[in-house]
């Protein structure tokens, strides 16, 4: 299905949110990722996205695409970067997509590669990547979106200039980075919104799981912790049991909350791990 269909069908009904979930192919058990998926099936995700980075071949990126598409009978958004393909790589890939039935992409300008490597260069930024799929494709695409701006971004409303031109080059939906101040999600909306972009926002909720993991994502991608939760994080620095229950409890208010406020999907940053997020969902659907 395509992915204006998957979030109009909510639109449509304005029940509950569309859920769905990331996963990335795993360096070492594929049997741990296929028991956590299965488990994670159960919440009748609308899709399931597989990032792309350097710590995984193409290879291994497609045989997990391949495993929930066919075996899952999920939907799946293979993530795709300007990083690591060339123009001729992504029109290949679009063919592989295509014979697969695969209805969805997540054009990505992605992370210079940490291991020295060089980047591939045949697109500067995932505008230009929306731009030449959408010449060569009609599969729809997913887009990257920053509540608190990207990084490398002067100012908010620059980034929001620059998402703008991967929408109008075509791009359907925005999944946005994860957050924790709500209310950065809800002012970007209303920013995203003034600036005439009517695509669906899909909220990312990554669940707190330990103390290395949060300062990790944070710390990366400058993300705001509110006070509040951040004096949670240093209390459980060493009690993973403590840490595991109040990030549950942390992503349940927040989802209630997003969910009060009428969005419509959430996209949950499994880092390949069903607990938290199964808790999350028993508590909110
Ligand atoms: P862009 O939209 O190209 O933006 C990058 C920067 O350039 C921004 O500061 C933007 O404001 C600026 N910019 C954009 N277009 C222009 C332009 N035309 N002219 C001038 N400036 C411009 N990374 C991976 O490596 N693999 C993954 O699988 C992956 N999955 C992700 C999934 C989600 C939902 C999100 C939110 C991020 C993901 N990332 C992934 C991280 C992402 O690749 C990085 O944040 C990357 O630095 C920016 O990617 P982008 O597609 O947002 O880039």
């Amino acid at each position: 299905m395509k992915l204006r269909d998957i979030y109009r069908t909510h639109i449509a009904s304005q029940k509950t949110p569309v859920i769905s979930f990331e996963v990335f192919p795993p360096q070492n058990s594929w049997e741990t990722l296929d028991k956590e998926l299965t488990i994670l099936k159960k919440y009748n995700p609308a899709l399931i996205s597989v990032t792309s980075t350097s710590s995984a071949t193409n290879c291994e990126q497609n045989k997990l695409v391949q495993n929930i598409q066919n075996t899952l009978q999920v939907s799946v958004m293979p993530h795709l970067t300007c990083m690591r393909n060339t123009r001729k790589d992504v029109e290949e890939y679009l063919t592989v997509l295509k014979d697969a039935q695969t209805d969805c992409i997540l054009a990505l300008r992605g992370d210079y590669p940490s291991d020295g490597t060089s980047p591939c260069t045949d697109f500067r930024y995932a505008n230009e990547l929306v731009e030449f799929i959408k010449s060569k494709s009609d599969i729809s695409i997913g887009v990257a979106g920053y509540p608190e701006g990207h990084i490398e971004s002067p100012n908010i409303n620059e980034d929001i200039n620059n998402l703008k031109k991967k929408l109008d080059a075509g791009a359907d939906v925005i999944y946005t980075q994860l957050f924790y101040d709500d209310t950065k999600f809800f002012k970007y909306t209303e920013l995203v919104r003034k600036a005439g972009i009517t695509a669906p926002i899909i909220s990312g909720i990554m669940p707190i799981l330990s103390y290395k993991q949060i300062k990790k994502m944070t710390t990366l991608a400058n993300i705001s912790v509110p006070d509040k939760i951040a004096e949670k994080i240093e209390l459980y620095k060493d009690d993973t049991a403590s840490m595991h229950e109040f990030g549950i409890e942390t992503a349940v208010n927040q989802c209630r909350s997003l969910i009060e406020s009428g969005i419509c999907g959430l996209h949950f940053y499994t880092l390949n791990k069903s607990y938290s997020v199964s808790k999350i969902l028993d508590n909110i659907l």
